[in-house]
């Protein structure tokens, strides 16, 4: 069977789902081809014992007006639930003990989690000179600019938090490009915030730092995006993806063969030399370097929880407390339904881009970790009623010093294909609302 389409998506995540969902309302005629049973990729809720969680990402900051637009997109499909006021308080690990992470000039001169010498340092930022490496990684501008506390215990558990990544490694420009134009364009994080913020159109604004999730679970996001898309749209199981390029790309699959002018891959580094056979292999070399953190989420409920209040987003633990875990988030506290009243849901995060040991844990060792975190950092000594271990082997992609080459090689294939997209992690940004920005930006220029 012969089939056309204008466009041809690989992967049915969050980033192929919104692509589709914007280039079938623009009238294009797209497929997406995926290999797993189910769209979504990452992104699941299940449902189990009164729980209810997520797989992969628990919640999502409001970080781009595409990911606002989305859901108002959606319209009635989907309803967006912004979390409670206890996300604003986020907890850090110092000498075992939690403290929040300061959120005004007051809780800044006196939380203990930065020393006394770069509370007062920190009042020069804005004078402090602006760096002139692009290169430079997240570690050496943080402590350039802010001071060694300030990398150990912000942004050290904010990073690991985020990209489960060592701030050592990753590079400012490419992994936090927001601080980075903060520093070129302002010459200053504190005074570049405050500039930023008064020229924001009221697009801009829709960007907030607002934890959301979607109500009942975020697999309601996935599931009203592919019903916007169209069972027939989508093919699922889809494993063996042969694709040639002649006058247009022929995307051929076991029992039938499609032609189309555009092909947009949205998944990891690793699966696009196998698609794309055609492709010179030094720059898919180029991009393979690209390395993931793997990553361990045990998700643990309670029916009646007798533990710590969890009156926060959830806590981070840096590097320096020498810890099996990276941190621990508390859905229950933020969004409604996630556990049985009175009860608590939370998720503990493992491994990380410097501890790829712990993914290959049994499960009873990694239950171990949480029964002993549970009593040390949250004073619980019950055992769980619900434990549920997912493992990434390649959770998040690590913006490094290897991004100049990658971003190179990605920008030489599109060049010399016209009509092929390499989208995805493998560029511009890593989480939920960087990868909407990115879908909605390639739709529009398919779209033009
Ligand atoms: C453990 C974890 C925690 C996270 N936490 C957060 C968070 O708190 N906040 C946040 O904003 N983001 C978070 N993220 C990131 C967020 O989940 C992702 O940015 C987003 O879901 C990625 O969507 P995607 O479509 O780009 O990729 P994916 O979800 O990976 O989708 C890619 C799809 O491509 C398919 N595929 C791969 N190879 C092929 C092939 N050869 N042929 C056909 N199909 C193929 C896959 O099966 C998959 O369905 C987290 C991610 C993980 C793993």
């Amino acid at each position: 069977m012969k089939q056309k389409a204008d466009v041809v998506i690989i992967g049915a995540g969050l980033t192929g789902l919104t692509l589709a969902f914007y280039l079938k309302k623009a009238g294009k005629k797209v497929l997406i081809l995926e290999k797993e049973n189910r769209t979504g990729g990452v992104m699941r809720t299940i449902h189990k014992d009164g729980f209810t969680f997520e797989t992969g990402p628990n919640s999502g900051s409001m970080g781009s007006a595409e990911m606002a637009e989305l859901f108002e997109d959606l319209g009635d499909a989907v309803e967006l639930e912004v979390a409670n006021e206890q996300s604003k308080q986020r907890w850090v690990m110092k000498n075992g003990q939690w403290h929040s992470l300061p959120s005004g000039l007051w809780m800044g001169l006196t939380t203990p989690l930065f020393s006394f010498y770069d509370k007062i340092r920190i009042l020069g930022e804005p004078l402090r000179k602006k760096g002139i490496n692009p290169h430079e990684t997240v570690a050496q501008m943080v402590e350039r600019r802010l001071g060694k506390s300030y990398l150990d215990y912000a942004v050290n558990p904010f990073v690991s938090g985020i990209y489960a990544g060592d701030p050592s490694q990753l590079v400012t420009k490419y992994a936090l490009p927001k601080l980075y134009r903060l520093e070129q364009n302002y010459g200053s994080f504190i005074g570049g915030a405050i500039k930023n913020a008064k020229t924001k159109t009221e697009r801009d604004k829709k960007a907030t730092r607002q934890v959301f999730s979607a109500k009942g679970g975020k697999q309601n996001l996935i599931d009203a995006l592919t019903k916007a898309v169209g069972d027939a749209n989508i093919l699922l199981g889809i494993n063996e993806i042969n694709i040639t390029k002649e006058d247009l790309y022929s995307i051929i699959l076991r029992e039938h063969s499609i032609e189309a002018e555009t092909v947009v891959s949205t998944t990891g580094a690793h699966s696009l030399a196998q698609l794309f056979p055609f492709v010179e292999k030094k720059l898919m070399q180029d991009i393979q370097q690209l390395r993931y953190a793997k990553v361990v989420q045990a998700v643990v409920g309670f029916k009646q929880w007798k533990g710590k209040a969890l009156t926060a987003f959830g806590g981070l633990i840096p590097e320096r407390e020498n810890k099996d875990i990276l941190g621990i988030l508390f859905p229950s506290a933020l969004f409604s339904g996630r556990a049985p009243e009175g009860g608590a849901l939370m998720t503990f995060f493992m491994g990380g881009i410097k501890r790829p040991d712990i993914i290959k844990m049994s499960d009873n060792e990694i239950k171990a970790i949480v029964k002993r975190e549970l009593k040390e950092s949250l004073q619980c000594e019950a055992t769980p009623d619900l434990l549920e271990i997912t493992r990434y082997q390649e959770a998040i992609a690590q913006y490094d010093a290897s991004s100049k080459e990658r971003l190179e090689a990605i920008s030489k294939i599109e060049k010399q294909y016209p009509g092929l997209i390499l989208a995805g992690n493998i560029r511009d940004g890593i989480g939920m609302s960087d990868r909407v920005k990115q879908a909605r930006t390639i739709a529009s220029a398919i779209v033009g």
